[in-house]
This record gives structure tokens, sequence and C-alpha cells, in this order.
């Protein structure tokens, strides 16, 4: 087994470096009775006229409870995509480190890779199950590797990797191995987010845009240990969460039970459209989903991609990916939207 050691890929700047300290953080008890005059702010009261809780400690608390973890190991971003984005500024040193991911897989961390300079190598998934090849990914390994990205459920092949991959992974590799989990709260495996406690260098990033219903707030979650999260905290943007979201989120997270069932009514509307999925002559293939999408594989993606823009659906196609050729991606919608995609789709047949 592989040891893992945080100062071992913590960018040496990182590590050196002091954060921006903010008035927020240097009087941390916010109580009505006292006179903030420390930050510049209107005092005017408009319900904004503060800054927003660097730590947002009343989402991480709602979190805490909703998902049985520790409020110090969890980190928010604007998006899934800032998180990512840290997590290569806090480890990935620029011209010199690389990281795999598995592919095809979600787009961003190429870009991501990209921006920050660092080398993003691809392994492709077995092509009959999409899961990993693990020993591939390992033949890709060296020393300047830091991180391994396991999108799970994958989007978009839609499928969950086994946890036997993931912990053979987690296992044989001394770098940080990210697992994105952004939609998990489909999938029938449970979250990897309970295993962080014996593996040091798992990263799970989750986030509200997906189940939760929260694109438009912009709210990325992080779990991971209190050595990463402190790492991260220290280089984020100060107030990297506004008030308008920390408030949206508390009041949607505070009944869970309704996330749930919205949850199960996807996954059941999911169910619903493979089936009727299996009776559009052209598709070819249904590929099994863990997901809120659904990957098919049809006649001509492009032609049909662009007929059904043309009756005023749109989905993705995704026939220029790895192993996706001819594949289209769609996600599930109402019960309304569905039956109007399949609607359309068997006009299409003749
Ligand atoms: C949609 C999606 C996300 C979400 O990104 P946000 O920036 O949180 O909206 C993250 N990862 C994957 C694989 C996704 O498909």
């Amino acid at each position: 087994m592989a040891t893992f050691n945080i100062n071992n890929i913590i960018r040496p700047n990182v590590k050196a470096m002091k954060a921006y300290s903010s008035a927020r953080d240097e009087f941390k008890d916010i109580n009505d009775g006292f006179v903030f005059l420390d930050a510049n702010e209107n005092p005017f009261n408009n319900g904004l006229n503060r800054y927003p809780d660097p730590l947002q400690r009343n989402v991480k608390s709602i979190l805490r409870e909703n998902k049985n973890f520790p409020a110090n190991q969890i980190l928010l971003g604007n998006g899934s995509d800032e998180v990512l984005d840290l997590i290569f500024r806090a480890f990935c040193e620029p011209n010199q480190d690389n990281v795999i991911a598995i592919s095809p897989s979600y787009g961003m961390y190429s870009v991501l890779s990209n921006l920050n300079a660092v080398e993003y190598r691809k392994s492709l998934l077995n092509e009959d199950d999409f899961q990993p090849n693990i020993e591939d990914i390992f033949s890709k390994v060296d020393e300047n590797t830091k991180m391994i990205f396991l999108c799970s459920p994958n989007n978009p092949t839609g499928e969950i990797i086994k946890r036997d991959s993931i912990l053979e992974i987690v296992n044989r590799f001394n770098g940080l191995v990210i697992i994105d989990e952004a939609y998990i709260d489909f999938a029938t495996e449970p979250s990897w987010i309970q295993e962080i406690k014996n593996y040091p260098n798992v990263i799970v990033t989750q986030t509200l845009s997906k189940a939760v219903g929260l694109a438009g707030i912009r709210l990325g979650i992080l779990y991971a240990s209190q050595e990463i999260v402190a790492v991260l905290n220290k280089i984020k943007p100060p107030y990297n969460i506004n008030q308008l979201t920390q408030l949206k989120a508390i009041e949607i997270l505070s009944d869970y039970d309704k996330v749930v069932t919205a949850t199960n009514t996807i996954i059941q509307q999911k169910k619903v459209l493979e089936n009727a999925l299996t009776e559009v002559s052209f598709v070819e293939k249904i590929y099994p989903s863990d997901a809120n999408f659904i990957l098919i594989k049809v006649d001509n993606a492009n032609e049909r991609y662009d007929q059904l823009v043309e009756k005023g659906i749109v989905i993705r196609n995704r026939n220029n990916d790895n192993l996706c050729k001819n594949c289209l991606r769609i996600t599930v919608g109402t019960e309304e939207e569905n039956g109007k995609l399949i609607e359309m789709m068997k006009k299409l047949e003749a």
C-alpha cells in the first residue's frame, strides 16, 4: 500500500504563503449587540450590506446533519468548478506536474488542467462496461502525477465506478484521488464520503446543481481530510460564497425530504424513459445509468441531433467523445418533457 503524505504533494509556495486575513476572519463573533466598523461596509441595512460568512458555518452545519460528516472537513466553492480549480492550484506545480483522468469524462478537468499548465493524461475506459482500466492508469503514473480524477457516476457514460476499482486505485496511488460525485444522489451505490476517514488521499466533490436543483446559485461541495480542507481554506477567495447563495442553500437543504422526493421522481422517470427508448427504432443501445441522464447509441448521432433541435428538443451530442461514436446524452426531464421527446423521436422514424 502506497503512503500518502500531504507535505509531499502541496506546492511549496502554497505551503509557505499566509492567507489573506479578512475583517470577518479576525472578528468572528457576529453578535447583534456589537457595532461593526471594521470592514468598510455600508451601514444601512438592506439585508445584504454586510460581507458573507467566509466559512459559511450555517450552510455547513446543515450539511453536517444531512450528510453525517464533520463540518470542518467541508469546503464550499462557487460551483464544483471553483472547488476543482482550487485543488489544482494547491497541489499541482505548473509546467511540471501531471494529472490522470478517465476518458470519456467531464470536460472541466482538462479545461482546468490546461488553465493551470498541468499535463492532462487520459486513460480510456474499458469499452464493454465503461469501467476504468487500472493497469492503464498506473502505466501513466510517474513521480509528477499528483491527482487521479474519477467521476462516479461518470458523465457522459452514466455508470458508477465499481467500489473495488476505486479501492484499488486509492490504495496503490500515493497522490490524491478525486471522486466527482455530482450524480451520486441518483445512484444505487453509496457515496465515498464516509470512507475519507480511512483513506486520507481521497477527495470527494458534490454539487447542489443536479439532484438538489440549485444550478443557478453555484454551490459546489468538497469533502476531504481536515488537513486538505485547511490548505484549500487558506488559498480560497475569502468571500467566495455570496450571501444570496448561502441563504438559498440553507432554505432548500433544510427540507431535505423534499429534495429526496424530487430525486426519486427523476429516478422513476428515468425508468419510464429507458423503457420508451427501447421502442424507438433508431436507438441501437441504451447504456445503464446511475445518473439523471441516459446515454444512447443511435444510427447517426449528428443527424438525429439536428432533427430533434429542429423539433425544438435539445439534447447533447456526444459523438466526438472517446468511445461515444453515435451517442447522444439525454437529461431526464419532467414526465411531460420526456413524453414530448419520445413523441418526436417516433415521428423521426418514418
Ligand atoms: C454537472 C457536473 C458538475 C457540476 O458542476 P457545478 O460547477 O457544481 O455546477 C460537476 N461534475 C460533473 C461531472 C458534472 O456533470
